[in-house]
């Protein structure tokens, strides 16, 4: 069964549209089963009916016109109770319902399971059979497990099929996600070229086929040039059997009945990569059937020449292109160093397949004031390549082919958005406290040289948190010692006399670095931050002899350690730095020790505060790492993205013994998650005694505004309220609740004339 399950769930895979995929469903599961009956009943999002969309075993012509309410007949009941319905004769049941075009009447047996995607019943799979019988237990699990695994694939072909009308039609389509950096970009789509994977290649079509054939001769030239260039460097390095290969492999590329079949699709304005990959496929599957073993082991050979040449058609077509004005950058799954690779003036938004709002590079695009959605999972992202697209990063929605009146909507948001900024404008110069005088200390988070000048410019009175990674990230290897001091030095000079706390390397979890790659099951709970860096003292060693010889005659460097579980940690850290500082001086320079701070962002520590926070000069909270490890919810994981909350009644408590427990060791505390930036986070971080919130410099104004519109008092009275609750929605709903009513509507959302 799990050999048929995973063919069924691979062809479906690679069909071309809504109703190929609807096809195959039918014909091989009713082939699978032995059942006489398969079809496929689907929801249509205007009435909410669930429709016959296919079927093998009922009369063809009552597909598209059968179709049931929820609630109505055996299909309709699937759909209400959520849960598979199992007959042995359909007919006595109470719910049953006739349909004469589909000529049902000749079948008893019938076993429905419901196609369930986000929680949401997408359809209804069926089988029947002619005799009277109870499908089986095995019968009923299979069932069950293919509709779960067919679920995704429906939704995105669905979503597709939208668009291949739309794209002819210019009809306006929305998707959503999750709202991962707030702000309305309005401009066009520019796909990131994904992995090379023929099995993933989505349909799409294109409009100048001449082009298209260009592209892939082009293409076909370059694999081939490449496959000879290796061959002949490899040639004394392998034996008669691997050469022949690559001789293989340059024959079938010459092979003109390829190309032609290629040639055929695309002139049906079938795109480049989308027909080669259906070539290659069908290809390796007829190796793959083959009964002669040397020959089925080929068709991994075909599969790899197929990666090859598409990878050239990407290349091909990355190079044809320039960003446009107002690009919109989509991908799979984007990172840090595809967003820099963008010119920042073109750059306006980001959406990201897969990811969610507190991955790192939606920490970056909010940091860089880039509107962006993340974990748009049913988004058919490689068919709009080009399109128009409205990205609204407060709701986490997306508008393909925007129509006049959205664009409006839009346009009335990104004005007002920029009369919110310019209000902000003045804020710049105002110290940060509460209205009745409490001082806050709101720095921020930088990581990118562009944070630096927006910081200053919105007045920023240090900086909490300094990504060293990100540097990292944007390279092809490490930084030397030498190159990380210019790096450091900039930054140390820039915010001078200002503080600037440089966090040492927090690679792993999301932030891989392409030339030191971590392969891990876990990988947030692996090998991450100090834990890395401890293992190589030669990387934490450059880095902090870096950072301190940057700080010559500036005296404004703190050292913060991220991922401390322990004591151990932190006392093995501080050796090595006491170490680097020693020889520093030894080597003539003049500079103190910098304090020693560590990030509260794994459970253990929180436990452990008032230790660690007498051996530390300060401590700072990693709310966004404290959150996932405290809810257990992965922060990159757009799945569970509905169940990460820093407002959790659990989050909240941590927070608050956190400070109770550094400040009784005497120790400044801040925080530098996410939360931090938030106006409604910001209120309760005051109210429980934060010293330091640090935060995006895009926020800044924004929680400077906030803060000293309230009393510290009256903070103290909603945090008292909210400690109270116990479920995380409510407590994010009061916070909003309570900045309306303070009059700060404005500063959570755009209305857009709504
Ligand atoms: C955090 O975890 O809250 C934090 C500030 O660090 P990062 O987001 O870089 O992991
Ligand atoms: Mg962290």
């Amino acid at each position: 069964m799990l050999g048929s399950l995973r063919s069924i769930v691979q062809e479906v895979n690679a069909a071309r549209d809504l109703p190929a995929v609807l096809e195959i469903i039918v014909r091989r599961v009713r082939e699978v089963m032995h059942t006489r009956v398969c079809s496929v009943y689907l929801r249509d999002k205007q009435s909410g009916h669930y429709v016959l969309m296919a079927t093998r075993g009922l009369n063809q012509d009552a597909v598209g016109q059968v179709h049931l309410a929820p609630g109505e007949g055996l299909v309709g009941n699937v759909v209400t109770r959520e849960e598979p319905i199992n007959l042995e004769q359909a007919e006595a049941h109470p719910a049953y319902q006739y349909f004469p075009s589909t000529g049902e009447e000749r079948f008893s047996a019938f076993l429905g399971t419901p196609i369930i995607h986000h929680r949401n019943v997408l359809g209804v799979l069926v089988v029947q059979q002619a005799e009277k019988r109870r499908f089986d237990e095995g019968e009923e699990a299979f069932l069950v497990t293919l509709s779960a695994q067919l679920a995704g694939v429906i939704a995105h072909a669905e979503a597709t099929g939208a668009l291949a009308v739309i794209g002819q039609q210019r009809r306006e389509a929305k998707f959503t996600g999750i709202a991962a950096s707030p702000g309305v970009a309005i401009g066009r789509v520019h796909i990131v070229a994904p992995q090379a994977n023929l099995a993933t290649v989505p349909y799409s079509c294109c409009m100048d086929v001449e082009a298209e054939l260009e592209l892939f001769h082009e293409a076909l030239t370059s694999a081939r040039e490449e496959i000879r260039e290796v061959g002949e460097r490899l040639k004394d390095d392998l034996n008669r059997e691997e050469r022949a290969l690559f001789d293989a492999y340059v024959a079938m590329l010459d092979d003109s009945s390829l190309a032609v079949e290629v040639c055929d699709r695309i002139r049906q304005q079938v795109s480049a990569p989308r027909a080669w990959a259906e070539v290659m496929l069908e290809h390796v599957r007829r190796f793959e059937a083959m009964s002669d073993s040397y020959f089925r082991d080929r068709a991994a050979d075909v599969r790899d020449l197929g990666a090859r040449v598409l990878m050239h058609l990407r290349q091909q077509q990355q190079s044809r292109r320039d960003y446009p004005e107002n690009t919109i950058l989509i991908g799979e799954e984007l990172t840090a160093a595809v967003l820099a690779e963008v010119p920042r003036e073109k750059l306006i938004g980001a959406v990201s397949v897969k990811g969610s709002a507190n991955s790192h590079v939606a920490i970056i695009a909010r940091a860089m004031g880039l509107p962006a959605v993340m974990g748009a999972q049913d988004l058919p992202y490689e068919t709009i390549d080009g399109a128009d697209i409205v990205v609204d990063g407060y709701r986490g929605e997306l508008h393909v082919h925007p129509g006049a009146e959205l664009r409006r909507r839009y346009d009335s948001i990104v004005a007002e958005e920029r009369e919110l900024a310019r209000n902000l404008d003045h804020m710049a110069s105002l110290p940060g406290e509460t209205a009745d005088g409490h001082r806050v200390r709101l720095w921020v988070n930088t990581g990118l040289m562009a944070d630096v000048v927006r910081s200053l410019e919105r007045g920023a009175e240090g900086v909490g948190l300094y990504r060293t990674e990100v540097p990292f990230l944007l390279r092809d290897r490490f930084p030397s010692e030498e190159e990380q001091r210019e790096i450091y030095r900039e930054q140390l000079q820039a915010f001078a006399p200002r503080p600037v706390t440089m966090r040492t390397l927090d690679i792993g979890g999301d932030k891989a670095l392409t030339y030191f790659p971590i392969e891990e099951t876990n990988p947030f709970l692996g090998w991450r931050g100090i834990r890395v860096t401890l293992d190589h003292p030669e990387i934490f060693l450059a880095q902090v002899r870096a950072m301190m010889k940057a700080s010559v005659g500036l005296d404004n460097l703190r050292i913060m350690l991220p991922m401390i579980s322990g004591l151990g940690e932190l006392e093995a850290a501080r050796k090595l730095l006491e170490r680097a500082h020693r020889e520093l001086v030894e080597e003539g320079y003049d500079i103190p020790m910098p304090p020693l701070g560590i990030m509260i962002e794994v459970p253990s520590a929180v436990y452990q505060v008032r230790e660690l926070a007498e051996h530390s000069d300060f401590i700072s909270v990693g709310s966004n790492d404290l959150t996932q490890y405290l809810l257990a919810v992965d922060r990159n994981n757009s799945r569970v993205a509905n169940i990460y909350h820093a407002l959790h009644p659990a989050v909240l408590r941590a927070l608050q013994e956190i400070v109770r427990a550094g400040h009784a060791a005497n120790t400044k505390v801040g925080i530098c998650g996410e939360l931090a930036g938030d106006p409604g986070g910001a209120l309760l971080l005051v109210a429980m005694g934060y010293d330091v919130l640090s935060m995006n410099a895009t926020n800044l104004p924004r929680v400077k505004a906030t803060l000293r519109a309230v009393r510290k008092a009256d903070t103290e009275k909603l945090l008292q309220q909210v400690l109270q609750m116990q479920c995380p929605e409510e407590i994010e709903e009061t916070v909003r609740a309570y900045l309306k009513r303070i009059g700060l509507k404005a500063l959570l959302q755009p209305a857009g004339g709504q």
